[in-house]
């Protein structure tokens, strides 16, 4: 048998022994490398072997954890590999169930072919095995309850566990009844009714629909209705949201909407066996509708009738670690091969989705399979937020407050309303500096300034994490004050605390909410308007529903204007779009204020204008000019190292290597050093190509992964197929 795990570049599977075990090619089985033990994909399995020589000195199996996935499911993580250039038994691992987790509690056990078998050959003088098996097949079913466990001896119980462990027996989840889901919502407005008209048409096989409407159009109610129709076709369903929007709040409003269902939630932080189970209860198909964030993308459902995927602009979708995978481009992928249709809900589209769907048409038969739908109103009678630009520097500016944004907050608070302000940034202030001699503190490991934590006063490096103390005077030239530049979300509730004694202000951002409960609590206390003023980063900005917020002032939407970071302007248009959508959802009027330096820059021309159709031609056009993504495909080369010269040498062969199996397909970019080039004394460079074709670039980035491997360089490094991240 043999199992693949993340050993190298290229990869290769390992083979275990599984006497006494009853794998299935495609199960999932419980294996250790080393001395830890891993959750694995079992990718062949041979017959007797004679037990001489090598055979003898393996291990193995420790115990099985599943039976066959989809083979569907194994045909998306091989997809995986290949496309995003990682070894197999790392894309397997994005299939099996969370590591090596506890089993979960099922409701009974029954018994499998492999089981038959055993019970079968059972000597009638085993009393402890016979008695056991009895209690199987004299029920005649095969399976029992969990609840008949109990009346077992101490020793029955542990041939139970054996025969688990041995692939004998296979867990039982409930069954619900299947009832119809009568979907609970809304009437639809008339453009409601065409969208989810539209999406029902499309949902038989596969497809592509861009749902694109305004905030508070109702997206979420026309897409559960397609939900409705597809659980009530007796299907399984997933619905996608990014990792900040999967809220109780979201669950809640989901199951009102369905009642009935019995769904499984998927996410990184649930516990390994909460996970476990609400994996084994998707495999199973006891749960029916599969709410999660991106690894919800390989849930091992069967029986899949349809893929919805909220806010699909959204950067949580692509994983900022190895496999570095796209959930939405992963989703399609996977309902292409189930043919099953997927549907895209955005206010504010992705290009990449925006250029698939609206040029659909110039893409022969495979644009067929693309639908656009767009609703163009809000679903409710609520005004839309007024927008305005602010002057950054006015007469009374404090800790990035203008006077026009404190005075917004002073109306609000007269009228007992409640106010946002968004930052984007961590810490008290980016940087410490000296006002004299412009001394500013480093981090002695990085290439990146120090933050100041007024809290703890202390120095922090948000890259590696080193702290230091403030000093007391300025290190170069003994000024004896140090100054703290730019805005963070500390400084502001200072000043904010400063300006409006008597308001209640709370702040919202990955320092102040690091607690597990954190977040409910303070979201608790907006909606009970215990808190008049809330500072925060981009986590209040996205799927919070506040009635009576009617105030959100921005204050450091300039640093996206001049980012180096292709992508900055277009996630500031959907930022700025969704915190809009934030405010005045309800009956009160909402109003939002941007700050800034630069009110003609042609973002805010179409932000002010609702032109996002406007906005995405244009960037589109410019991308298209300079041969960046979505018009090319794009993959990111990175390595890091102590060793400053080994990274060189490595880029100087990698190079040469990548270009030469490129060709003339596309572009290898010189090397460069990361924007954060030393991270915790790593030296960290990168590397771009770009290329018109999917399969060149694959190809070429597989024979330069090849070679390297050969050349053992003495870095760590890797491929970012189609990088989002460029840090
Ligand atoms: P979106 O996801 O497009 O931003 P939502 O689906 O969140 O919009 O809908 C915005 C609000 O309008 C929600 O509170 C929702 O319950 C409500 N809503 C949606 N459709 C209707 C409708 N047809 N009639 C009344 N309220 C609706
Ligand atoms: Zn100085
Ligand atoms: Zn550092």
């Amino acid at each position: 048998m043999e199992v693949p795990l993340a050993i190298d570049q290229v990869g290769r599977a390992l083979d275990y022994t599984v006497a006494d075990r009853d794998v299935e090619l495609n199960g999932c089985v419980e294996v250790t490398v080393g001395v830890r033990p891993y959750a694995a994909l079992v990718t062949a399995v041979h017959g007797e072997l004679t037990g001489e020589g090598d055979v003898g000195k393996l291990k193995p199996v420790r115990r099985v954890l599943s039976g066959a996935l989809p083979t569907a499911l194994v045909t998306l993580a091989q997809f995986v590999a290949d496309y995003y250039q990682v070894p197999f038994g790392m894309a397997a691992g994005l299939i099996t169930p969370a590591d090596a987790a506890p089993a979960p509690d099922p409701t009974g056990w029954a018994l499998t072919s492999g089981g038959r078998a055993h019970v079968a050959g059972i000597p009638p003088h085993h009393r402890a095995q016979r008695a056991l098996a009895d209690l199987f097949t004299l029920r005649n079913s095969d399976a029992i309850d969990v609840a008949a466990t109990d009346e077992l001896s101490a020793t029955q119980r542990r041939l139970l566990r054996d025969w688990q462990q041995a692939g004998w027996l296979a867990p039982v989840f409930a069954q619900p009844q299947p009832t119809l889901v009568l979907p609970q919502l809304p009437e639809f407005t008339p453009a409601q009714r065409d969208a989810a008209d539209a999406l029902r048409a499309r949902s038989s096989a596969f497809s592509v629909s861009l749902l694109h409407g305004v905030t508070g159009s109702g997206k979420t109610e026309v897409y559960l209705d397609t939900v409705a129709s597809v659980l009530n076709a007796g299907k399984q369903a997933l619905l996608l949201v990014p990792e900040i929007n999967l809220t109780p709040q979201l669950i809640d409003r989901v199951l009102k909407a369905l009642p009935g269902v019995a769904t499984a939630v998927l996410h990184s932080k649930l516990a390994a066996g909460e996970r476990n189970r609400a994996w084994h209860r998707v495999h199973s198909g006891e749960a029916r509708l599969i709410i999660g964030t991106r690894l919800a993308v390989f849930a091992p459902a069967a029986n899949l009738g349809l893929i919805v995927i909220d806010e699909e602009h959204d950067g949580s979708y692509k994983q900022n670690e190895s496999p570095r995978y796209h959930a939405r481009d992963v989703a399609i992928v996977r309902a292409k091969q189930a043919d099953i249709p997927v549907v895209l809900a955005s206010a504010t589209p992705s290009l990449e989705t925006w250029r698939n769907v609206r040029y659909a048409a110039a893409q022969g038969a495979r644009g067929d399979a693309y639908q656009y739908i767009a609703l163009r109103e809000r679903a409710t009678a609520a005004a839309p937020s007024s927008l305005r630009l602010v002057p950054a520097r006015g007469r009374r500016v404090k800790a990035g407050l203008s006077e026009t944004l404190a005075d917004g907050i002073a109306a609000r608070l007269k009228r007992g309303e409640q106010s946002l302000v968004l930052v984007n940034r961590r810490g008290f202030a980016p940087a410490l500096y000296c006002p004299h001699c412009g001394w500013s503190a480093p981090c002695k490991r990085c290439d990146a300034k120090m933050t100041l934590h007024q809290t703890t006063r202390s120095l922090r490096c948000h890259h590696c994490g080193a702290q230091s103390g403030v000093p007391s005077k300025c290190p170069a030239c003994g000024h004896p004050e140090l100054v703290g530049a730019g805005v963070g979300t500390q400084k502001l509730e200072a000043a904010l605390i400063e300006a409006f004694p008597d308001a209640r202000v709370a702040r919202a951002d990955t320092d102040s909410l690091s607690g597990k409960h954190a977040w409910r609590e303070l979201y608790e206390r907006i909606l009970a308007r215990e808190v008049d003023i809330v500072v925060g980063t981009q986590m209040l900005a996205k799927g919070h529903d506040f009635p009576a917020l009617t105030l959100v002032g921005v204050v450091d939407a300039d640093r996206a204007l001049f980012s180096t970071d292709f992508r900055a302007q277009e996630d500031l248009f959907a930022l700025l779009t969704q915190v809009a959508g934030r405010a005045g959802r309800h009956a009160l009027p909402g109003e939002v204020m941007i700050q800034t330096e630069f009110p003609d820059h042609p973002v805010f021309h179409a932000l002010l204008a609702g032109d996002y159709e406007g906005f995405a031609e244009q960037t589109l056009a410019s991308r298209e000019a300079i041969g960046l993504p979505p018009a090319t495909r794009m993959a990111l080369v990175r390595a890091e190292s102590k060793d400053a010269q080994a990274v060189a040498d490595f880029f100087t062969q990698a190079h040469a290597v990548l270009r030469e199996a490129l060709g003339d397909e596309g572009e290898v970019f010189a090397p460069q050093p990361a924007p954060l080039a030393r991270k915790a004394d790593f030296t960290r460079w990168s590397m771009t190509a770009v290329a018109v074709k999917v399969r060149p670039l694959a190809e070429a980035l597989l024979t330069l992964r090849q070679a390297m491997q050969a050349a053992k360089p003495k870095v760590r490094w890797a491929v970012d197929v189609d990088p989002y991240d460029f840090g």
